[in-house]
């Protein structure tokens, strides 16, 4: 086999338990679709198109989730009202401030009491900031640096439980005078093994009388899923997407993103150059894990700049973060050695990326809340 596709990876690894439904809300929550999709399902239900843009930008644009508000502010009927029910939320259980870089992440319970985590990241631009956001409760991929794949309950997240991470988080932000402006699915999962579910939020997210926020600032990150990466292309999405390759070689590869590194690495670069091909423009931006004395050597700036080859990239370095202290990020003369040898073996843009929130817990690779009991 020379590549795996989500619906391969839907499965469980080792022993964990698996639950693939994602949880239920009414069949006329704007937060459950893509704008495209709710339009025809609330067709289904005999509203016009002004209807249901009207509900999605209440509910979705303005974040109003109670009823009788909607019912008074969306001019929608009795009828229409009683139609639509009851719409979950997510219950916020924990919300840590991190003193030394102001990440923040919040803790949400599912309604079947699991727990995903988003983190809120402090852009430079005053006010701006990103959202990291979770797409699954744990992850099957694997990756050995990851405190996720550990986590031992799975499943996938409804569109709405992502939508929700962003109304909820926006509402935070909001009250401090700041604004959302970017969100990058780097959270708990792999966003390609909910493609559908991923991919509606994000056009949800970006609509104009959704959450509005600039597609182009919103980021899908993959650690190389080739039919989903070329799903993709094919759909040409206005989204970023990045690539996370965790080492150069299908051997190092293997030991760090086991499940991932099961499709060849050139497989997935030529998925990434397929990619780029038909954006006709940019970089393609691939993430890197460094992680002291594993993947940054010279051998490993050699082989990166082997396989990526003339494909024009941003490669952005990212210090592991591991509770474990199983691995350690490299240290300052290990990273400047090996940015010098990628600038001889690769000569395209290097950018060290701060993965902020690591005395919160936040950083990459350290999301993993369990599940909790009821009534928390
Ligand atoms: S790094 Fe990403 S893909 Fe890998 S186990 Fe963690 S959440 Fe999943």
């Amino acid at each position: 086999m020379s590549s795996l596709d989500a619906s391969q990876l839907a499965l469980p690894l080792a022993s964990a338990p698996v639950r693939i439904a994602p949880a239920a809300t009414s069949p006329l929550d704007p937060r459950n679709f893509s704008p495209e999709a709710f339009h025809e399902a609330a067709a289904s239900f005999g509203m016009i198109p002004e209807w249901s843009r009207r509900l999605m930008a209440r509910v979705v644009g303005e974040g109003i989730h109670d009823l009788k508000v909607l019912e008074k502010k969306a001019s929608l009927s009795r009828k229409v009202v009683n139609a639509i029910g009851e719409l979950p939320r997510l219950r916020l259980v924990d919300v840590q401030l991190s003193p030394v870089d102001n990440f923040m992440k919040l803790a949400f319970a599912t309604p079947d009491d699991l727990v995903v985590e988003t983190v809120l990241i402090p852009l430079h631009k005053p006010g701006a900031v990103s959202l990291c956001l979770s797409s699954q409760v744990g992850c099957a991929m694997g990756c050995t640096f990851c405190a996720t794949a550990t986590m031992k309950t799975r499943r996938n997240l409804a569109t709405w439980e992502i939508i929700d991470q962003v109304l909820q988080a926006r509402e935070i932000v909001q009250q401090e005078g700041r604004r959302v402006t970017g969100a990058v699915f780097m959270g708990m999962g792999e966003p390609f093994l909910n493609y559908d579910r991923v991919l509606a939020a994000a056009e949800t997210m970006c609509c104009p009388y959704g959450a509005s926020i600039c597609g182009k600032n919103i980021t899908v990150s993959t650690v190389g899923l080739v039919p989903e990466i070329d799903r993709y292309t094919q759909e040409n999405r206005r989204f970023r997407l990045s690539i996370s390759l965790g080492a150069a070689t299908d051997e190092k590869r293997r030991q760090v993103v086991p499940v991932a590194a099961q499709t060849p690495v050139k497989d997935v670069i030529a998925a990434a150059q397929r990619h780029i091909t038909s954006k006709g423009q940019g970089r393609m931006m691939l993430a890197y894990v460094c992680i002291s004395g594993f993947n940054v050597g010279e051998d490993d700036a050699r082989a990166l700049g082997e396989v990526i080859g003339d494909m024009p990239v941003r490669l952005d370095l990212i210090d592991v973060t591991d509770p474990t202290g199983r691995y350690q990020p490299p240290t300052a003369d290990e990273l400047n050695t090996f940015r010098d040898a990628l600038q001889r073996y690769l000569g395209q843009p290097v950018v060290r990326r701060y993965s902020g929130g690591a005395d919160i817990r936040a950083a990459c690779g350290t999301l993993a809340a369990q599940s909790i009991g009821k009534g928390v």
